[in-house]
């Protein structure tokens, strides 16, 4: 496995394994791996000839009051980890290396970046679409894979790269769980002992949802009560957000109606560790 921290490298490296016919795969990742990271970096490996796991922690997706400087960092274990999994090259570039002096350029997609984590972290999205339009462009893959966790983030992506005619497909993954259901999260490492006891409230709360909506409750208004209740019990979490909403557009629902499906978006602040997470509510049986 090749550790690559330079632009040209990394372009040259993939310039290479394309001209030999190489279907090049790309795992974006801000670090700190964990099972959630490597099922998509597993599912990759086996989609493509060539494997390349990005590491880079984006200032430009951290608000000012956020967590850039806490967040956590462990690369010899995360190159330890892609390389038992088959990662051909990991490009983890230092900031300087991506945003030069005199960089000045933003990406944006527009509409469905407004809501949910959108109007709680403004800075996000435009960083995550910048970031990754570079990767992609200095990568070259012809398939990149993100979690579900970050459900409008991949909307988003997707949506840049159809609006901007990119040629890569872009594949989700499902959000892979602790085994009392809370999604694993870099940022789960910041909770104490009692907050991560609280914080499996967050999966215990969608999974009522889904119960509820098959047992034909399907106003949003009663399911995000009861949601709220149900996280807001616990000690220390406040709900940011919780919507309801269409899984294509983002647009809020105000019922999970006949044609079955809605996403049910929640962000918790648990202390002051802010936690996402979502589910599809309405879903027939296959
Ligand atoms: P991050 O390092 O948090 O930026 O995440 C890198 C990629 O891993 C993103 O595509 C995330 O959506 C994905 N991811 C994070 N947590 C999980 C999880 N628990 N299950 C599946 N994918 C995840």
């Amino acid at each position: 496995m090749e550790l690559i921290e330079k632009v040209p490298e990394m372009k040259a490296w993939s310039a290479g394994h394309r001209v030999r016919g190489h279907r090049l795969g790309l795992v974006p990742t801000m670090g700190y791996l964990h099972d959630g990271h490597l099922s998509l970096v597993s599912y990759a490996r086996g989609k493509c000839d060539r494997l390349v796991a990005s590491i880079f922690v984006n200032p430009k997706q951290f608000g000012p009051r956020e967590d850039l400087a806490q967040y956590p960092r462990a690369l010899e274990r995360d190159l330890a980890l892609l390389e038992q999994i088959g990662v051909d090259a990991v490009f983890h570039p230092q900031p300087g290396e991506i945003y030069p002096p005199g960089f000045q350029t933003r990406v944006e997609v527009l509409e469905i970046t407004k809501g949910l984590c959108g109007a709680f972290r403004p800075d996000l999205f435009p960083g995550v679409t910048t970031v990754v339009l570079k990767l992609f462009n200095i990568v070259q893959p012809d398939l990149a894979v993100f979690g579900e966790k970050d459900y409008q983030q991949l909307l988003t992506i997707k949506r840049m790269v159809k609006d901007l005619n990119m040629d890569l497909t872009v594949e989700g993954q499902p959000t892979v769980r602790e085994p009392d259901g809370l999604a694993m999260s870099s940022r789960n490492t910041y909770l104490s002992a009692e907050e991560r006891l609280s914080a499996s409230a967050i999966p215990a709360a969608l999974k009522m949802a889904q119960e509820l909506a098959e047992q034909g409750v399907t106003g949003a208004a009663e399911i995000l009560g009861a949601v709220r209740r149900h996280i807001e019990a616990r000690p220390g979490c406040r709900v940011q957000y919780a919507e309801l909403v269409d899984p294509e557009s983002l647009a809020p629902k105000a019922e999970v109606d006949g044609d079955g499906r809605a996403l049910l978006a929640l962000a918790v602040m648990v202390g002051r560790t802010r936690l996402i997470d979502n589910a599809i509510l309405g879903e027939k049986p296959a």
